[in-house]
């Protein structure tokens, strides 16, 4: 039996992107005759809000994308579906991977950091160069009071095939270096909160945005340490405005305030269904209708995809 789920971030009102991404994964678990849960990724206190979470259940709701779990009221086997509801749990998980010997305690300020980080990768992201890291691993018996907790990673690649882009292969330790579980403040990561929900929700299917593609492997990597069977990975285009940045809330009319005033939902759905060329040209469709159209096959494995407008 397919589970799929869609995780958004409740730090916003949702836009195109974000529906797009719900959209396709909603139709592949159905497709399959799968189920389909919500999950409130809220881990960050600061930027996250309720009442965005109810928006985004309105939003979905509205859109004819319903759940079988999940979502703020947490219906389901694996509630809580709320991420920061779930802290116990995870800390659960942090000692399995901490007896592996291989995370280890950091203390390292943002100074230190950027100024021993392994070389700039093109993106800008920060790869740690390992000021930290014990000199022999696995290490046992450390304190992590006051500390992040970060994992190693080995200079090795991970592969994997995901379902639109194929095979990916990535090395973590020069894509990401070492990474953080724990936060010195207690915050957990989203890479260890998203592994054990997915696992502990029985998720097997993730259709996220594409720029996902090299989490994907920092929780193969995760998954296999814990012995836990990773799901299957589909990611999916990211749309991006005119000027070639993936939409966020600034994009105004690409957003489901602006895009509920102005269109019905047959006509968001159509759009996005001829954008991602799960039919020919635009027509006006449900997603309950749109099930029939969907195939991956049918899906171009761009990165990215351009919309300036909805008309
Ligand atoms: N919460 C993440 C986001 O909204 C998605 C995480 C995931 O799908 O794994 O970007």
């Amino acid at each position: 039996m397919t589970r799929g789920r869609f995780a958004p971030s409740p730090t916003g009102r949702m836009h195109l992107g974000n529906i797009a991404a719900a959209l396709l994964s909603w139709l592949s678990a159905r497709a399959q005759g799968g189920v389909w849960l919500l999950r409130i990724e809220d881990l960050d206190p600061q930027r996250s809000k309720r009442e965005y979470s109810r928006l985004i259940e309105d939003d979905l709701h509205w859109l004819g994308l319903d759940w079988d779990e999940g979502g703020l009221d947490g219906r389901g086997d694996a509630a809580p579906y709320s991420q920061s509801l779930r802290g116990d749990i995870y800390a659960r998980f942090l000692e399995r991977i901490n007896a592996t010997g291989y995370t280890y305690p950091c203390r390292c300020t943002r100074a230190e950091i950027m100024a021993t980080q392994a070389p700039h990768q093109s993106d800008g992201r920060i790869v740690y160069g390992g000021r930290c890291r014990p000199e022999s691993l696995p290490a046992h018996g450390a304190d992590f009071a006051g500390a992040s907790t970060r994992i190693y990673v080995p200079d090795r690649t991970i592969a994997f095939t995901d379902v639109l882009y194929g095979p990916q292969q990535f090395n973590l330790a020069r894509e990401v270096g070492d990474f953080i579980l724990r936060r010195a403040d207690g915050a957990w990561s989203y890479q260890l909160a998203v592994v054990v929900d997915d696992a502990l929700m029985g998720v097997t299917e993730v259709v996220r945005g594409s720029d996902l593609l090299l989490s994907a492997a920092q929780q193969i990597y995760l998954y296999r340490l814990l012995g836990l069977e990773p799901p299957r990975f589909a990611h999916v285009p990211l749309l991006c405005n005119a000027e070639g940045r993936r939409l966020s809330k600034r994009d105004g009319s690409l957003n489901m305030e602006h895009l509920r005033a102005s269109y019905t939902p047959g006509q968001i759905t159509g759009r996005l269904a001829a954008l991602l060329g799960l039919l020919p040209d635009y027509a006006e469709i449900t997603p309950a209708e749109l099930i029939a159209e969907f195939s991956w096959q049918k899906i171009t494995p761009s990165e990215t995809i351009t919309i300036s407008n909805l008309s």
